[in-house]
This record gives structure tokens, C-alpha cells and sequence, in this order.
């Protein structure tokens, strides 16, 4: 099956080209958009090789890790536990010596394998399996520990992105929808960030910029598509839904922090998420 991929390496200009002081970090090498075992044939070109560790839980398994474990010969590991038990999974991993850890899963199981595969060094994969939040892309992971409750970690974007639209477009619309507010938070946050540059001389870079606006019209286009006939155009929603994610955490990624893409509205949000149970997406667009 064809594989599209995008390149990011020469789509990103350097600090110096862009005049910014931000460091225009180019962790994130490829997206690959395609069939899971055809995409995934292509990580030895990037230079991701084996061994490798599939994390995932028993619903991302049967949607998407259990394809990648055949086409990879990769080891799976499943954690299902709500509170990561953080010196157990690290302890573990450490000791298993993986050259790449790749996520299978939504926001959760993600961010726990960008977090665990940066304390250890490995190359780190990211297969989002429902579009909900704009993670994928972003060099922070939101962990909920044992020790710590929810805490978040500046950690590293991964090196490879596999988007199977097949896969993203049999999310549970919940998922979606939440994906959606946090895409549509964009329009807020980067206000927000404008309003820090004009009023606090808040540093500011065009290049983040292109990719926040980017984000926002994406979202905009994929909330058109819901208009189809009976939800028919929910794969296309889907497509323009995960690029919007992706460009906010592309945006994040060049920066090293999230300040453009989580403002004063991501604050309100997280009142609501922590207290009430509403999930990131859906708070922060009402935030
Ligand atoms: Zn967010
Ligand atoms: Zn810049």
C-alpha cells in the first residue's frame, strides 16, 4: 500500500533564518500516512531500528498494536493501570535495553511512552489511535503517577509519527469531539500569546506562528466536514483534525514549550478537568 510521508526536516527554517531566540527544535523527522504495516516498514530508514517495544493497552492492542507487533516483530507491553507506577515501568525498561518504544494509543498511553522512552534514552514512535489532543507532536508528557498524582514533564517529540486514518477515523466520537475543543483552544492560546508580545514584550517567533494558524484553520475545516450526510465525512474530518493536532504540537516542539499553544483558557480548562472529571479537550475549549 502507498505510504505519503512528509518530511519535516526542510519544512522547519533554522532560528537563524526565522529571527527568533527559539531554539526551532527538529526532534520530529517524518510523518508517515498509510497502512500501519506499510508505514512502519519505513522506520529503518530514519533511522529507528529494532529491538523494539510496542506500549499499549488491551483496547489500542486489538486497534492497532497487535498489526505493528506482527509487521515489526516487536515485544508488546500492555499497561492498563490508570496511576503509572513510574519506578516500576522505568526500573523495567532500563533494564530491557530498547532501541525504540513505540505508543500505540490516545493522549494516556502516548504520553507515558514519550516520558518512559526519554528517561531511558530510546527512540520514541508515536501512533495515535484517536485524535483527542495535540500531544502527539509536543515535547511534554501529562502523567498520572502513583507518588505524584498528575504532573507535567518536559520530555522530547517523538522521531516518527504513523497516522492510519483507518485506525483514527473508529475513535469513539467522545474522542473526537475532545480533540476538536483542544484544536479549537488554538484560537484562544495564540491570542493569548500575541497579547503577551504587544503588552509584556513576551518573546515571539513567526515560524511557531505559521504552524499555530495552521492548526486553527485545519480545525475549522474539519468541523465543516461534519456537515456530511449521516457522519459519511467523518474520515475526512479525522484527516483535517489530526493535522490540526499535529501542527499545534509542531508549534510546541520548535518553541520547547507550550506557552502558545496552552494560554489563559487552557487554566480555566484545567479546573474543570481536574475537579470535574470533563476531559482535556472539551474543557479547554470551554476554558
Ligand atoms: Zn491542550
Ligand atoms: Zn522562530
Amino acid at each position: 500500500m502507498q505510504v505519503n510521508v512528509v518530511e519535516l526536516t526542510d519544512k522547519i527554517p533554522t532560528q537563524d533564518e526565522c529571527g527568533c531566540k527559539f531554539p526551532h527544535d527538529k526532534t520530529l523527522r517524518a510523518i508517515l500516512y498509510g497502512d500501519l504495516e506499510s508505514a512502519s516498514r519505513q522506520l529503518k530508514e530514519y533511522g529507528v531500528n529494532p529491538p523494539y517495544a510496542i506500549i499499549c493497552d488491551d483496547i489500542t492492542y486489538k486497534l492497532a498494536g497487535e498489526t505493528l507487533e506482527k509487521s515489526l516483530h516487536a515485544d508488546v507491553f500492555k499497561i492498563n493501570e490508570k496511576y503509572l507506577d513510574e519506578k516500576y515501568w522505568i526500573d523495567f525498561f532500563t533494564n530491557k535495553k530498547y532501541s525504540t518504544m513505540i505508543g500505540v494509543g490516545g493522549g494516556t498511553i502516548l504520553d507515558i511512552t514519550k516520558y518512559i522512552s526519554f528517561i531511558c534514552k530510546a527512540a520514541y514512535v508515536a501512533v495515535p489511535t484517536a485524535p483527542t489532543n495535540d500531544g502527539i507532536a509536543s515535547p511534554m508528557s501529562v502523567i498520572f503517577t502513583k507518588v505524584d498524582g498528575r504532573k507535567t514533564v518536559k520530555t522530547r517529540s517523538p522521531l516518527i509519527i504513523i497516522v492510519d486514518y483507518d485506525v483514527l477515523s473508529s475513535a469513539p466520537l467522545t474522542l473526537i469531539a475532545s480533540g476538536i475543543g483542544d484544536a479549537l483552544a488554538k484560537i484562544t492560546s495564540l491570542k493569548d500569546w500575541e497579547l503577551g508580545r504587544d503588552d509584556l514584550n513576551e518573546p515571539y517567533c513567526r515560524t511557531a506562528e505559521y504552524f499555530l494558524m495552521r492548526a486553527i484553520f485545519k480545525v475549522l475545516e474539519s468541523i465543516r466536514c461534519l456537515n456530511g450526510e449521516n457522519g459519511k465525512r467523518l474520515r475526512e474530518c479525522v484527516t483535517h483534525l489530526a493535522d490540526s493536532l499535529i501542527s499545534s504540537g509542531i508549534a510546541m516542539m520548535i518553541l520547547q514549550t507550550s506557552r502558545p499553544a496552552a494560554g489563559s483558557e487552557h487554566l480555566i480548562g484545567r479546573h474543570l478537568e481536574l475537579n470535574l472529571g470533563v476531559s482535556h479537550g472539551i474543557s479547554s475549549a470551554f476554558g
